[in-house]
């Protein structure tokens, strides 16, 4: 089983728009996939489905094993919290909240004390470098730290996998960079990562490509990439 299976999804939003008609992806574990597709073709809809922050219209969608129609919304929220990270385009951090407070706080549906969030954060801030950067708040830092402090704060609980939507599109080609390195050793070090990207670079450096174009796949279906024995 792949970390991640979409089976027959569909999403249709009010209006009709039909946003994914029909998609049948697997992800397994360890995978580097790159999302790719023109603006409106559904990769931050599907991206959704895949992190269970929105429901399908029909078909099925699993997370580790889960079938996640059948989870209370507790239990989608535990599944989130164990399961996966999230680092979006806007770096969504808190803005009156020092770095190290926006890291513990992404910790507080884990289980964890507060001491111990405050350690972990701590720990995977200097993961990503930013160490010396504990008391700053976002506005006191660059574009490229901010996001550094949300991928600090999307694997702080070391999810498993890691989505990202269009991680360097606000930032400069040398904070960029920074950020894909980071990537790079993240992956390296065993977790799953699905990133949108209109970087044709960035695409090209994932081990496998899923193309959407209006709400299906139309290159990189499963059956292209067989998957490691697990
Ligand atoms: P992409 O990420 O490839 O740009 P999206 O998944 O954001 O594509 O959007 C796919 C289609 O669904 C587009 O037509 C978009 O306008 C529409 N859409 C996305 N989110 C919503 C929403 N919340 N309500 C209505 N339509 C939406
Ligand atoms: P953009 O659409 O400009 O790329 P973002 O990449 O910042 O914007 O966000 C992508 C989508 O993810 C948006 O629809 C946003 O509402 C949603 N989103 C952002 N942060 C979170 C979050 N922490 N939890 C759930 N959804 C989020």
């Amino acid at each position: 089983h792949g970390i991640v299976e979409l089976r027959a999804v569909t999403k249709t939003y009010p209006g009709q728009v039909h946003a994914l008609r029909g998609v049948d992806l697997t992800i397994a574990r360890g995978d580097l996939l790159a999302i790719v597709g023109p603006s409106g073709s559904g990769k931050s809809t599907m991206l959704h489905m895949i992190g269970t922050l929105d429901r399908p219209t029909s078909g099925t969608v699993r997370v580790a094993g889960y079938d996640v129609a059948t989870l209370t919304d507790r239990e989608l929220s535990a599944l989130r919290s164990r399961q996966l990270g999230f680092v979006f385009q806007h770096f969504h951090l808190a803005p009156g909240v020092s770095a190290l407070d926006n890291v513990a706080d992404g910790l507080l549906y884990s289980g964890t004390g507060r001491r111990a969030r405050r350690e972990r954060a701590a720990a995977a801030l200097e993961r990503v470098g930013l160490g010396h950067r504990l008391r700053h708040r976002p506005s006191e830092l660059s574009g490229g730290e901010q996001q550094r402090v949300a991928l600090a704060r999307a694997v702080a609980g070391d999810p498993p996998l890691l989505l990202a939507d269009e991680p360097t599109g606000n930032l400069d080609s040398g904070a960029g960079a920074g950020v894909l390195s980071l990537l790079a050793d993240l992956h390296a070090s065993g977790t799953t990562i699905a990133i949108i990207t209109h970087d044709a670079e960035i695409a090209g450096w994932c081990a496998r490509q899923v193309r959407l174009r209006d709400g299906l796949i139309v290159d990189g279906h499963d059956h292209d990439h067989p998957s490691p024995v697990e």
